[in-house]
């Protein structure tokens, strides 16, 4: 393996894929030499050359339609099964008549689409299949890494700065004690995979280092496929042979108890190796309750990081960071009301610019408050979290122990008058209420205090994690 998991040079790619085919097409031959024997192996097959894969089915051209009937009803089954059982993701074998295509397949020049003219000896078809094997694993092995996953575009803020430091430390220096396996865990759209993508990009950039990155269920995937092909050996050994091995989504394995034995002991080879395991999943190893328990002990020994939900600030961070990216001009008013409608994840919040800067694009409008409602219309409906101003007092009063009356009250000691600032602050993220309508609510206040609320609130926040923890809590609690 080597460090290069681009994957993004389509004729590099078509070439490569090209090669496999070759390779597993020599095997394919010497096979069937052996069943037919040489005479007819020569008569009929000899004159087969292989086309593109198109899905799971591949093409084989002979030159005249005699041969090509021929070679359907006698070896048609044959070569299916042949071609299936090297290669499992291809089920089907068309059969055509001409010649292939050096147009279609920017890989091929003209005759030199495959090893038709002579069965490759048996030693050369011995290290072409080792070839074959490697230019699969880098093929396959390991997903592509998404170029615009780096460091550089990552937004940092207080959820995700503790993990984002604990990656930038692994990229720095992979393997160190104490940060091998890293842990990642948080919920959806927060940023682990952008995490992971940028520690192997940053890895892979000095060329020496091997990465593969797939989540759990490519790697689960690639196991039974692996048994399939009777393959389990070259399958362990591709991927202890890398130097980084980065597993996302862990969670997937759960219940899953052969894949997960499986990754335990490659987890564990690795790791004796040296090697930097980095794992990802939704819940912290403690938590991921299904999990065999050695393998959770052993995930829960290097680096444990969380990524907690957002912030206003870090969702508003995200979407300028965004936003001046895409060089279309959005107000701060939209943005801001962004991150107010939309706080379950980073995903979304992405997804509801994109549509706004597209549209911006297409029509050749600016970007306003009122262009936003109407073409996030859907999305925004969907986050009209139907929360009272009542509902919020009564939790906050709870989680204080304060009285519900207390919320009305005129009394300013800092232990009422904390949680109803909070309860302000909270009325003002998620409901649609007006300043003025929130400070009715809070025993007919001027708007000036819930503004002044909201601005105490969260400056508390960011100077206080326990405090920030109560607040975040509390917020999920009334949006669940
Ligand atoms: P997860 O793997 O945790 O579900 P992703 O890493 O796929 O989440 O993130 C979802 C989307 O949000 C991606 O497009 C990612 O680039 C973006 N994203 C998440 N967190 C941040 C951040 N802190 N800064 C910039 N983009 C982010
Ligand atoms: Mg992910």
């Amino acid at each position: 393996m080597t460090g290069e998991v681009s994957g993004y040079d389509a004729v590099a790619e078509a070439r490569s894929v090209r090669n496999v085919l070759d390779i597993h097409w020599s095997r394919i031959c010497s096979r069937l030499q052996t069943e037919v024997g040489e005479v007819e192996y020569r008569t009929w097959l000899k004159q087969i050359s292989i086309g593109p894969v198109d899905g799971d089915e591949i093409t084989l051209h002979l030159p005249t339609r005699f041969l090509r009937d021929w070679v359907r009803t006698q070896y048609g089954d044959r070569l299916s099964a042949l071609w299936n059982a090297e290669l499992p993701a291809i089920r089907r074998v068309e059969l055509q008549v001409g010649r292939p295509d050096p147009v279609a397949d920017p890989a091929v020049a003209p005759g030199d689409e495959a090893p038709a003219d002579a069965a490759p000896v048996a030693g050369a078809v011995d290290e072409r299949v080792a070839e074959a094997r490697s230019e699969l694993s880098r093929h396959d092995l390991a997903a592509p890494l998404d170029p615009r996953f780096t460091f550089d575009t990552f937004v940092v803020g207080k959820p995700n700065e503790f993990a984002y430091a604990c990656a930038r430390r692994v990229a720095e220096r992979p393997s160190s004690p104490g940060f091998n396996p890293l842990f990642l865990y948080g919920g959806v759209g927060l940023g682990k995979t952008h995490l992971m993508h940028a520690i192997g990009s940053e890895l892979t950039r000095g060329g020496k280092v091997s990465v593969a990155y797939m989540s759990a269920e490519k790697f689960m995937y690639r196991f039974i496929a692996a048994i399939r092909s009777q393959s389990t050996m070259e399958f362990k050994e591709q991927l202890r042979s890398v130097d980084v091995l980065m597993i996302d989504d862990l969670q997937f394995l759960i219940g899953k108890d052969n894949t997960q034995e499986e990754f335990f002991h490659t987890f564990n080879a690795l790791v004796d190796a040296g090697r930097q395991i980095i794992v990802s999943a939704d819940k912290s190893p403690s938590d991921l309750s299904g999990l065999e328990d050695r393998l959770r002990t052993r995930l829960g020994c290097g680096m444990v990081a969380d990524i907690h939900a957002t912030t206003f600030e870090l969702r508003i961070s995200i979407l300028e960071s965004k936003a001046a990216a895409s060089g279309v001009p959005v107000p701060a008013k939209v943005l801001e009301f962004l991150a107010h409608k939309i706080t379950s994840n980073v995903r979304e919040l992405e997804g509801a610019l994109n549509r706004l800067i597209a549209h911006a694009n297409l029509f050749g409008r600016p970007v306003t408050l009122e262009a936003t409602q109407d073409v996030l219309h859907d999305i925004l409906k969907a986050h009209d979290r139907r929360v009272t101003i009542e509902e919020i007092q009564r939790k906050v009063a709870e989680h204080w122990n304060i009285r519900l009356t207390d919320m009305s009250s005129a009394r300013r000691a800092r232990a009422v008058a904390r949680p109803r600032q909070v309860a302000m602050y909270l009325a003002k993220q998620l409901t649609s209420r007006s300043l003025p309508e929130i400070g009715r609510k809070f025993g007919n206040r001027d708007h000036t205090t819930v503004m002044h609320a909201v601005a105490r609130v969260t400056e508390l926040m960011e100077r206080d994690t326990a405090f920030a923890e109560d607040v975040e809590l509390l917020r999920r609690m009334l949006e669940s």
